[in-house]
């Protein structure tokens, strides 16, 4: 039960205004709040709307953040899982995951499922090394059948994020399954800026200017990456039992969080 078969909504409300950025990706998101609001007016006008949605962009740039909004502005519930959990946590299990996580959300329709990590997955079939690869493919055929059920009338949007569309088996691509893709980028500068006003609302800056130096200090940054320089900068405020954050916490914490990502790219397989 759980997790699964009740819906997840975050304590306040995730709009489109707390993504920064990404405008395109907004725009075509924002198409699917009309139909989730208004499932019989689309129905009445013979109008098919897409189900599956892949979210396709680098990691933190945003994907889950814009399927939460997607729920907050269509006031629908939020249904979540991530594609790594069928492989780390719910071992045999995957595919009556997947059926029970469906039915819940229709039978709440309207409403959201999001799928974290589709390629974990989602990989192309048949291409493993041996071991535990029935299962994979079991839970990935249950998605498959789950959004062929899925008739012109019900109200529910699937969206599934991946960083790597490159390896996804094409049976998830095809007509009627996800056949509509939304790229995320990672932020421009003007982007970087938006999003650290974004994250620093709450936050006592001696200098707000400071963000713009560091919004073009930043090219390659995500918007999870600029979040956490942040935060780094507000601790290393507090550790030296500073007033404010500082252009030099800041400035430290952009040198702490630009190694951190050298590091974990260094280390991805
Ligand atoms: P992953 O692929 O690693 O799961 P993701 O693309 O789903 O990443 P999120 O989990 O949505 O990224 O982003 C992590 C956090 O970074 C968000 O909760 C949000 O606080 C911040 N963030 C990322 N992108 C933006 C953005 N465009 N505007 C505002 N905040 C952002």
């Amino acid at each position: 039960g759980g997790r699964f078969t009740k819906p997840s909504q975050p304590a306040q409300k995730v709009t489109f205004d707390d993504v920064a950025g990404q405008d395109q990706a907004k725009r075509e998101v924002a198409e699917l709040v009309e139909f989730l609001r208004d499932t019989d007016r689309f129905q009445r006008l013979g109008a098919e709307v897409p189900h599956g949605v892949l979210l396709v962009g680098p990691p933190g740039t945003g994907k889950t953040l814009l399927a939460k909004a997607l729920a907050g502005e269509a006031d629908v519930p939020f249904f979540s899982t991530s594609g790594s959990e069928f492989i780390e946590i719910f071992v045999g299990v995957g595919a009556g995951r997947v059926r029970k996580m469906f039915e819940a959300a229709r039978a709440a329709a309207p409403a959201v499922i999001f799928i974290d990590e589709l390629d974990s997955i989602g990989r192309t079939r048949g291409t493993g090394l041996g071991g535990g690869h029935d299962e994979r493919e079991q839970t990935l055929n249950q998605i498959l059948a789950e959004l062929d059920g899925f008739g012109g009338r019900e109200a529910v949007v699937v969206l599934a994020a991946t960083n790597r569309p490159d390896v996804l088996d094409p049976a998830l691509l095809r007509p009627g399954r996800f056949d509509r893709h939304v790229t995320l980028e990672l932020p421009d500068r003007a982007a970087r800026r938006a999003i650290l006003a974004i994250h620093a609302k709450r936050l006592p800056l001696t200098n707000e200017g400071d963000l713009d130096a560091i919004a073009a200090g930043t090219p390659g940054f995500s918007g999870a990456d600029l979040k956490n320089l942040l935060n780094e900068a507000a601790i290393m405020a507090a550790r030296r039992s500073g007033t404010g954050i500082t252009r030099a916490d800041l400035d430290e914490a952009r040198d702490k969080v630009m190694m951190g990502t050298v590091r974990s790219l260094a280390i991805r397989p």
